[in-house]
């Protein structure tokens, strides 16, 4: 496992304020469950079909329909649950949230509130080298997406699309365990990350399948640490909290001025209302949606369609038997058995593709000098090109191709260079590219001592010189690679330019 001597990095004071205050955060993360069929259905979940394409019966809520669970989408809450370290209930239950709106045809969203799928975990939530904070999960629970009304198609009329009714979501639940804007976006980063890995949700924030209703309050210094040893909520200070953010950046923004606009209110000596807010990223401004005496009373109870969801602890176990490594696990691998840097393991396990990528190069081969081609040569030229790891031109076979020239002493770093350019824009083996170009390293002593004789013999004022100085041997080195193109053995010319000197 990761081995972070864990420091939790300092909360966020914000400046310019009459006093200093501390900020407190607390995340209900959406995550659309990856599956093909919806939660209560077997309509499609796939994205960008015609509008009301995918709908059943039971998601149009056409009377007498039963909602049937569908048993993979509880398998994917479970394997997200595992992924969070979290408790797995072998019994949850169904509730209605009551509720009118166009898109949700059935009058009440299934949900569970009284007894969620998956109760508490944690993430580990990084923020630069050993510095981590532990960010305690609540609680997951299943419920079913609304469709989506669409107003911006005719002036007098509006649309619904019932494609979107029923997918299945988890909502993740954080405990207000995050103390800063960057924090909270590193954390639902990790979220994604892990359930990238697990595959349970396919991340993609642009078309809401990952979403966070973010909780903000402020306290002064000491107040959540009062909080923390007493379990008591009220020495925090009122939250408010900002509804449907779909963007890393947005959730930084939204959350700073939700701060700042919270401080002014308290240092004028008011009050914070609890409500509902909206960021507005043009204005840069949270507005109020509802307040608290306008919050919906939900009339939650349990759903009579759907029984107690009953799971086996066999059949949990078999999932967690089957789960993939994990970020964190596989960093620490990839740390202790290739010798990689803090950093360069968090490159190469951000996302799975890079780190298949990285092993299949490293396979047999220097980690080090794997993850060196991989992350600043590779990925700096695919990033120039915009293009993701998975339409990388140059394969790993070919990649490591170029690293065993270099091993093998066949060509220096700089030609190695060249050679790579050309098998990322040309293909072809590297190894039979360097063979038909000319392109092998000089190692031959009698021709490098030629080349610097010539040097020299041309130079003497700079011999004089760079006797006296030692340090400007480096001109003659870099006038032998230049009169051999760049071919010659670095280390040997070194060595030799050095001998002649008589340094
Ligand atoms: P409710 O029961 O009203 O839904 P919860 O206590 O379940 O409220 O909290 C909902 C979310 O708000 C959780 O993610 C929690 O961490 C967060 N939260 C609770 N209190 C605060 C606070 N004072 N400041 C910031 N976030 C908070
Ligand atoms: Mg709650």
């Amino acid at each position: 496992m990761l081995d972070l001597a864990v420091t939790p990095p300092k909360p966020k004071v914000i400046a310019g304020a009459k006093h200093d205050w501390e900020l407190v955060i607390g995340l209900e993360v959406h995550a659309q469950v990856s599956s093909q069929a919806k939660l209560f259905s077997g309509a499609s979940t796939a994205f960008g079909a015609e509008p009301n394409h995918n709908v059943a019966f039971v998601d149009a809520a056409m009377p007498g329909m039963l909602p049937v669970i569908n048993e993979f989408c509880v398998a994917q809450a479970v394997r997200t649950g595992l992924g969070l370290k979290a408790q797995i209930n072998l019994t949850s239950a169904f509730d209605r949230k009551n509720y009118f709106y166009p898109d949700l045809p059935q009058g009440y969203q299934i949900s569970q509130l009284y007894h969620p799928i998956v109760g508490e975990g944690e993430v580990l939530v990084e923020m630069g080298e050993g510095v981590a904070r532990r960010v305690r999960i609540e609680r997951i629970h299943i419920e079913q997406d609304a469709g989506k009304s669409i107003h911006d198609m005719d002036p007098a009329l509006s649309f619904v699309d019932l494609n979107r009714t029923g997918v299945a979501l988890m909502e993740i639940v954080s405990r207000p365990d995050i103390r800063g804007p960057e924090e909270a976006a590193a954390y639902v980063a990790k979220l994604r990350q892990i359930m990238l890995y697990l595959g349970t949700c396919d991340g993609n924030m642009q078309n809401g399948n990952l979403r966070a209703d973010v909780n903000v309050s402020v306290c002064r210094p000491g107040a959540y640490e009062r909080f923390q040893e007493t379990g008591d909520p009220s020495h925090l200070g009122t939250r408010c909290e900002i509804k449907n953010m779909n963007s890393l950046r947005f959730i930084q923004q939204a959350i700073e001025h939700e701060a700042r606009r919270q401080i002014a209110i308290l240092e004028d000596g008011g009050t914070v209302d609890q409500e509902t807010r909206l960021y507005d990223p043009d204005r840069g401004e949270t507005r109020s949606m509802r307040s608290k005496e306008e919050a919906h009373d939900y009339r939650y109870f349990p759903c009579p369609d759907l029984l107690p969801l009953e799971i086996e602890q066999e059949w949990v176990d078999e999932i967690a038997a089957a789960l993939p490594e994990l970020p964190d696990a596989k960093k620490a691998r990839f740390m202790g058995d290739y010798g990689l840097s803090d950093y360069d393991a968090s490159v190469l396990t951000a996302d799975l593709a890079s780190a298949a990528y990285f092993e299949h190069v490293a396979e047999g081969r220097d980690g080090k000098a794997a993850a060196n081609w991989v992350i600043n040569e590779l990925f700096g030229r695919l990033k120039k090109d915009e293009r993701d790891i998975s339409e990388s031109p140059v394969s790993p076979a070919q990649l490591g191709g170029i690293i065993d020239l270099i091993g093998r002493g066949d060509i220096s770093g700089k030609i190695a260079k060249d050679l790579f350019e050309i098998v990322y824009t040309e293909g072809g083996d590297p190894a039979e590219i360097v063979e038909k170009r000319g392109m092998r390293q000089v190692t031959d002593t009698g021709a490098i001592e030629a080349a610097v004789d010539e040097v020299i013999a041309a130079n003497p004022a700079q011999v004089e010189k760079a006797q006296a100085n030692p340090k400007l041997a480096g001109w003659f080195v870099g006038q032998v690679m230049k009169a051999t193109g760049g071919k010659a053995n670095p280390k040997a010319v070194n060595e030799i330019v050095a001998a002649k000197l008589g340094l």
